[in-house]
């Protein structure tokens, strides 16, 4: 299936947002969730100037990024799934971003494990804004002292926060745990002496109330790709 379409709506979206909550669009970056889908799709897009890659899955995204790599160096690749720390050598080593450090633990073997002569993984540290006992993420109240270690750490460095709030219908429901975030990142910013520079938050449903409330990156994957095949979240 082409993806230019989708691609361009998803684009015309942000743009939209984006005007509405007097920003300027290209201070948002559209980040392409690529999980489960195969490299020729990331190589569809890639060819109409989408250059940033969310993937969930180890061995799925090193595969792909082996892959691609020859034709498309340029491509950036943002790991944004849970991640165990068994796992953490191919991130730090095939990646460009993570987005999901929720333990100091994963942050320390990042950061020992990325090659000093690499730029320094960007990291965000995710926060269970809705404090929900299934979902992953830091609570609201323990990221401070983790962005302080997170940001001493070589090797790494530290860019944000990120959020998965529980899925809501309505805008002013949605924009509430935005918000949250924003003023998390801004309370933890001026207390550490931290620049956070980024909000990693807003998938395919709710983009438009991410970028209300000052996302930087918005992680969107079925309104690209279409519908992944196994229920994967
Ligand atoms: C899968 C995933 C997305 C994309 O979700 P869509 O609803 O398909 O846009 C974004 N962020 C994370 C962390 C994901 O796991």
């Amino acid at each position: 299936m082409p993806l230019n379409q989708p691609l361009e709506a998803v684009r015309r979206r942000i743009a939209f947002a984006a005007r509405n909550a007097h920003r300027d669009p290209q201070t948002i970056t559209l980040l392409a969730v690529s999980k489960t889908f195969p490299a020729q799709n990331v190589a569809q897009l890639a060819a109409l100037g989408q250059i940033a890659f969310g993937e969930n899955y180890v061995q799925e995204a090193v595969d792909k990024i082996t892959a691609l790599r020859p034709d498309w160096p340029a491509l950036q690749w943002h790991f944004i799934g849970p991640l165990q720390s068994n796992k953490t050598r191919d991130v730090a080593t095939q990646f460009d971003w993570v987005h999901s450090i929720d333990r100091l633990k994963l942050a320390q073997r990042l950061s020992a494990q990325r090659s000093p002569g690499l730029p320094p993984l960007q990291v965000c540290i995710q926060v269970n804004v809705d404090g929900e006992a299934t979902k992953s993420g830091v609570a609201p109240e323990d990221a401070g002292a983790m962005a302080a270690a997170v940001a001493a750490l070589p090797n790494l460095r530290l860019r944000g926060l990120m959020c998965i709030p529980e899925p809501r219908t309505d805008i002013a429901a949605q924009r509430a745990p935005f918000a949250r975030l924003r003023l998390l990142r801004d309370a933890i910013a001026a207390e550490h002496g931290l620049t956070l520079d980024t909000l990693s938050m807003g998938m395919s449903a709710d983009l438009e109330a991410a970028v209300l409330e000052g996302a930087t990156i918005v992680r969107v994957g079925s309104a690209i790709f279409g519908r992944r095949s196994a229920p994967q979240r």
